[in-house]
């Protein structure tokens, strides 16, 4: 029998790699082929991390690329140059590659699941006649208010451009949290220019492909964005997909994981050690660095840091002078660790995180209560659920000059180990997003749901016209 086979096809960003080739192995799982497109710049970058091939026993998945659009050189953290250089290239070469496929393959791709900011995807599969689905790899919150940009701006709370207009809190239905316009997604994630490419390329393409697309299919739960899924019904909550997958090793790393770390977790008292990680993007200066690592050692209790390598953009940072020695074993830095594993290590007390969706997913599927500390973007409405919310961590508060201090980080680390009720409630929490993806479940219905409707492909070859 052939097998169904999709293409994936992620934004170039190590939050939406890893995610994706989540869902990938679920559909390899369930026997679909999977080509994974990434750009040639991550391409390398993932395989050369990976420890050895990408694990896929069955043979299911191929692992291509097409350019980016950039330069070699070029700074991919630049999000608005990388968006919009995608956005003039890619639609072509992912044309192109899907015709060679097609041609030589006598599976033919029959769905394409787009990460849903790539949205230009919905003009190739309209185009071709292929069936699109949408994978939302930020909260559901997040991609409705991509959804209800037109609402937002009919209610002059943006202009046409996405600038707000009002300086007050939003909610886009009664059972959603508020938010604040100054943290939508291209309000606050770079320069003027980068934010009105963002807009222009990721958000309103977004919303085109939301509605055209047959499925969007959220790294979620029932349980933790009730509100968002029941705003957008077409939204299904499939997560936490890496929780399915919690016994093999996390795929789509751009750095090589220091698997060190879990022997010195190992070695350390149940439930003590704070587990440090800002993720791929979040960059701190060299005073913050400073005042981070003082403080660290200030809590005399073990800590796991990743401080990643000095990548373009970022820098490398200078440790106190002596700090290595002092603080001895009880401090383990690393440059990349093996996340989902140290989250769900006995040791782990707690989570001081920059809150990306994905550490957040990550966090809760592992009961682990939370220092907030957002950076950019939906990283700031995430800890809004976190603190507010669902109340499974606190929030660490910048002082007059724009610092964490000190005296801040430490006070909070000792209010939230003190505290039973936010471990109670990171604990409770766990149970009911675990459960979401036991079989028969909300998360896990809505997966088969949606692999019935992958499966159907061949016989239905097409695209939703509705946006046309
Ligand atoms: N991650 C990891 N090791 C690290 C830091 C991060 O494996 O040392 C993973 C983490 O588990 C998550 C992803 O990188 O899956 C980061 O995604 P997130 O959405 O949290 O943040 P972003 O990098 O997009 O800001």
């Amino acid at each position: 029998m052939k097998n169904i086979h999709v293409l994936v096809i992620p934004y170039p960003a190590q939050g939406h790699v890893i995610p994706l080739m989540e869902a990938a192995r679920c559909l390899t799982s369930n026997g679909l082929k999977v080509t994974f497109v990434n750009t040639e710049f991550t391409h390398k970058r993932v395989l050369t991390s990976a420890h050895s091939e990408i694990d896929c026993p069955s043979g299911l998945m191929q692992m291509v690329s097409i350019p980016d659009g950039l330069e070699p050189g070029n700074d991919r953290n630049d999000f608005g140059k990388l968006t919009k250089a995608m956005f003039q290239l890619m639609p072509a070469k992912l044309e192109e590659i899907i015709n060679d496929i097609n041609k030589n393959d006598d599976q033919k791709i029959t769905c394409i699941i787009a990460d849903c900011y790539m949205g230009w995807v919905v003009r190739v599969a309209r185009k071709m006649s292929i069936r699109l689905a949408l994978f939302c790899p930020s909260s559901a919150a997040v991609l409705a208010v991509t959804m209800s940009v037109q609402n937002l701006i009919d209610n002059e709370v943006i202009n046409c451009s996405g600038a707000p207009l009002k300086d007050q809190m939003v909610q886009l239905s009664p059972t959603m949290p508020l938010m604040d316009p100054a943290n939508f997604l291209w309000v606050c994630v770079g320069d003027a220019e980068t934010n009105q490419i963002i807009f222009d390329f990721a958000i309103l393409d977004g919303k085109e492909a939301a509605e055209a697309s047959d499925h969007i299919i959220c790294n979620s739960s029932m349980e933790l964005e009730h509100g968002a899924f029941t705003l957008f019904p077409k939204m299904l909550p499939i997560g936490p997909l890496l929780a399915t997958n919690k016994s093999t090793r996390q795929v789509g790393h751009l750095w090589k994981e220091d698997s060190t770390c879990l022997t010195w977790l190992d070695q350390q008292p149940v439930c003590s050690v704070i587990y440090v990680a800002f993720g791929s993007i979040t960059i701190l200066n060299q005073i913050q660095f400073e005042e981070l690592a003082l403080a660290l050692e200030d809590t005399k209790r073990p800590f796991l840091w990743v401080v990643r390598p000095g990548t373009s953009g970022s820098m490398d940072y200078v440790y106190p002078s002596g700090y290595m020695e002092r603080i001895g074993t009880r401090g383990k830095v690393v440059s990349w660790a093996p996340q989902q594993k140290v989250l769900n290590h006995p040791s782990v007390a707690c989570f001081m995180s920059h809150c990306g969706w994905n550490s957040t997913m990550e966090g809760v599927s592992n009961g682990v209560p939370f220092l907030c500390w957002p950076y950019f973007a939906d990283q700031f409405f995430n800890k809004t659920y976190i603190c507010d919310i669902w109340k499974t961590g606190v929030g660490l508060n910048k002082d007059g000059t724009g610092i964490v201090t000190r005296e801040e980080i430490k006070s909070k680390v000792e209010q939230l180990l003190s505290n039973n009720l936010i471990k109670e409630n990171a604990s409770n929490l766990k149970e009911k997003v675990m459960d979401c993806v036991q079989a028969g479940h909300s998360s896990n219905k809505n997966l088969n749901k949606f692999l019935d409707w992958v499966k159907e492909g061949n016989d239905h070859a097409r695209v939703n016209e509705s946006c046309q």
